[in-house]
C-alpha cells in the first residue's frame, strides 16, 4: 500500500497523462519536457474516480484530507505526533465519516469542471476539521495526563478536499466507488447543493521560467519557492505569479556538497526576557561563561525551511539557535545543491513557541507560564548553509551539527 496519494493529470501542454503524488508541485511532462508549477488560490480539490457504469447522476461528497504534525508541551517535554485524517465536511449522519483507506488504493483526479456531476459544498472549514480531530486527541491525552497539555499546536503540511463519488438507484444512496448501497435516498438532504465546482478551487499550471531572464527556474518536486540561478533571485509562486523573495546564502568551503535552507527569524517575546543573546544562553544553560557583548546580541530563531521527521526538526531547530550563525551572508546562489525549500515561513513562525518550549532548560518553572508568553516573527530571512558530506552524515564542523543523509534521502 502506498503512504502518498496518487493524483492523473494530464499535460496543459500537450495533453499526455501525467501522475503525481499529492505533495507535488513541481512536475515535468515527461513527453514534451514542459516544467510546470502547480497552483490554486484556494485548496487543492481531488475528485475519487467513480464507476465506469455509474457515470451518470453523480453526487460528490466532500471530505477534508489533512495531514501535519501535532505538537503538544507536556510534563516536561515536547511531544510530537503525525496526524494524517480525512473527515466528513458536511453534517449527513449515514455518510461514512472518513474516506478510509479508499485514497490510498485509488489514483485521484484533481476536481475541475470537465467532471460531470453535482458537488456538494463542505460545510466546515478545515481549520474546524482539524479542531474537531484535534479535540478527541485532547481528551484522550487529558485522560492520560491527568491534566490537559501547555501548549498544543498543529503544524499542517497538506490541507484538501476530496470529493466521493456517490449516485441513487432504486430509492437507496450508492457508494460510487464499490457500487454498494449505503442507506436510503430520503436520509441524503442535499440542501443549496451547488452544480459544478466554483471557479477559485481549480489548479493553474504557471510556467516556471524565470521573467527576468527566462531561464528555467530550479526547484524540487514538492517546492515552494524556485530558484533563479542566473540572476540569483528566489520566486515565490503562492500568490498564483512569480514574486522575488529575499534569501542569503552563508559563504561554503570547497567540499561544502549541500546548502541547506533555514528561516531566520528575529522574534518579539513577551512574558519572559529574551531580547539578547545573553538571555538565550541563560534561558537555555548554555555551558558557557556569558560575555559582556552578549548582552547587546541581537537573536535570531533559525527553523529548517525544508521537511523533516518530527524530532530531527526540533533538535535542528534548538543547535542552529544556541549557535547563533553569524558569518557574513551575500544573497548569490551557489553553484552547488541548494536542498529545496519545502517548510513555509507562515508554518515556521507558527512553530515558534515549540521551539522556545523545547530550548528552555528550567521546563517545570517555565512550562506551565506558557499560556502566558507569546512570541511571534518581526522578521524573517531564508538563510542557505552549506553542509559538508562525510559518508553517512551532513555536517557543519563549526556549528558542531551533524544530520543523516538518509533523513534527507541524499
Ligand atoms: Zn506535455
Ligand atoms: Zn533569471
Amino acid at each position: 500500500m502506498r503512504l502518498s496519494w496518487e493524483i492523473e493529470l494530464q499535460c496543459s501542454q500537450c495533453g499526455a497523462p501525467i501522475s503525481l503524488e499529492e505533495t507535488d508541485r513541481l512536475l515535468t511532462c515527461s513527453y514534451c519536457h514542459v516544467k510546470l508549477y502547480l497552483w490554486t488560490p484556494s485548496q487543492f480539490c481531488y475528485c475519487l474516480p467513480a464507476l465506469k457504469a455509474s457515470s451518470e447522476n453523480l453526487i460528490f461528497i466532500p471530505y477534508w484530507r489533512f495531514k501535519g504534525v501535532a505538537y503538544s508541551v507536556i510534563p516536561f517535554e515536547v511531544r510530537h505526533r503525525i496526524l494524517d485524517a480525512t473527515l466528513l465536511a458536511s453534517s449527513h449522519r449515514m455518510l461514512p465519516v472518513t474516506l478510509g483507506i479508499k485514497p490510498q488504493a485509488l489514483k485521484l483526479r484533481f476536481a475541475s469542471g470537465e467532471i460531470q456531476g453535482t458537488f456538494i459544498k463542505p460545510q466546515m472549514s478545515l481549520q474546524e476539521a482539524v479542531m474537531l480531530i484535534q479535540k478527541q486527541f485532547q481528551v484522550l491525552e487529558g485522560s492520560l495526563l491527568n491534566q490537559p497539555p501547555f501548549h498544543r499546536e498543529f503544524i499542517g503540511e497538506l490541507g484538501s478536499l476530496v470529493f466521493f463519488p456517490v449516485f441513487v438507484r432504486n430509492g437507496a444512496i450508492v457508494d460510487g466507488i464499490l457500487g454498494k448501497a449505503i442507506g436510503p435516498e430520503k436520509d441524503l438532504v442535499l440542501d443549496e447543493a451547488p452544480s459544478g465546482i466554483p471557479d477559485h478551487w481549480q489548479i493553474r499550471p504557471m510556467s516556471t521560467l524565470c521573467p527576468n531572464c527566462g531561464n528555467a527556474l530550479k526547484g524540487g518536486r514538492e517546492s515552494i519557492l524556485l530558484f533563479c540561478t542566473s540572476c540569483h533571485v528566489a520566486w515565490n509562486p503562492s500568490s498564483g505569479r512569480l514574486v522575488a523573495s529575499k534569501f542569503e546564502v552563508a559563504p561554503g568551503k570547497q567540499d561544502s556538497s549541500v546548502y541547506l535552507p533555514f528561516w531566520r527569524m528575529q522574534v518579539a517575546v513577551t512574558g519572559i526576557t529574551l531580547k539578547s543573546y545573553a538571555d538565550l544562553a541563560r534561558l537555555a544553560n548554555l555551558p558557557k561563561m556569558i560575555q559582556s557583548e552578549w548582552e547587546e546580541q541581537e537573536v535570531y530563531f533559525w527553523i529548517p525551511a525544508f521537511r523533516v521527521p518530527s524530532s530531527l526538526f526540533l533538535r535542528l531547530s534548538k543547535q542552529m539557535t544556541l549557535f547563533q550563525p553569524v558569518e557574513k551572508t551575500e544573497a548569490v546562489l551557489p553553484n552547488a545543491h541548494l536542498r529545496p525549500v519545502t517548510f513555509s515561513e507562515e508554518s515556521a513562525a507558527a512553530s515558534l513557541k515549540i521551539h522556545l518550549a523545547h530550548l528552555l532548560t528550567k521546563k517545570r518553572e517555565y512550562f506551565p507560564k506558557l499560556h502566558e508568553i507569546t512570541i511571534g516573527p518581526v522578521e524573517s530571512t531564508l538563510v542557505f548553509i552549506p553542509f559538508t558530506s562525510t559518508g553517512s552524515e551532513l555536517v557543519h564542523p563549526q556549528l558542531g551539527i551533524g544530520l543523516p543523509r538518509q533523513t534527507l534521502s541524499l
